[in-house]
């Protein structure tokens, strides 16, 4: 099964901090690994930046981004490892796993928050079997990208929502997770 779900710039969104009560780790890495080894995060609002429809299938341990900026300009494929989304009864869930990887429209890409995903591993928030399997999924990937096989061989960066729609929201029960 696939799915896709569309974040247009300016919706509300909720991501974990650092609880006020200790102090905050200089890097990211150290932050995620701290807030996830203690299980003591906070959810922070933030206002999403850049228009995104991501396009993921129930099977897969990545979700692939598509974005575009305000003026229309595309911005590109941004491939976000995580953990298979399954439906929960007030949406889906999955758990980000890091690693990223960055596609610019011309097709050259890069590797993004390797730091975190290694700090994860070296903590034990992510095993060795699930680490290899990331990076199995990953090196998939960019023989995807480079065959130029589904979703990179379809115009995705044309998509646009229906203005109807307005900006999605959070359902009532959004924290009440499995
Ligand atoms: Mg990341």
């Amino acid at each position: 099964m696939s799915w896709s779900c569309g974040v247009p710039h300016g919706t509300l969104w909720k991501t974990a901090s650092t609880p006020p009560t200790r102090p905050r780790a200089p890097t990211r890495a150290e932050r995620f690994a701290l807030s996830l080894s203690l299980g003591d995060w906070v959810r922070r609002d933030f206002v999403w930046d850049i228009s995104t429809l991501v396009l993921v299938r129930t099977e897969d341990w990545h979700a692939t981004w598509v974005s575009w900026r305000e003026n229309g300009e595309w911005w590109g494929w941004y491939v976000n490892f995580q953990r298979p989304m399954i439906r929960i009864p007030t949406g889906i869930q999955t758990m980000d796993l890091m690693l990223d990887i960055v596609v610019a429209p011309d097709r050259r890409w890069r590797w993004k928050d390797e730091d975190e995903f290694e700090a994860l591993v070296s903590q034990g928030i992510i095993d060795n079997d699930e680490a290899c399997r990331v990076r199995r999924e990953a090196a998939d990937v960019i023989r995807q990208l480079d065959a130029n096989l589904a979703p990179f061989n379809h115009p995705w960066h044309s998509w646009r929502p229906n203005p109807d729609w307005g900006l999605p929201h959070l359902p009532s029960g959004w924290d009440c997770l499995t």
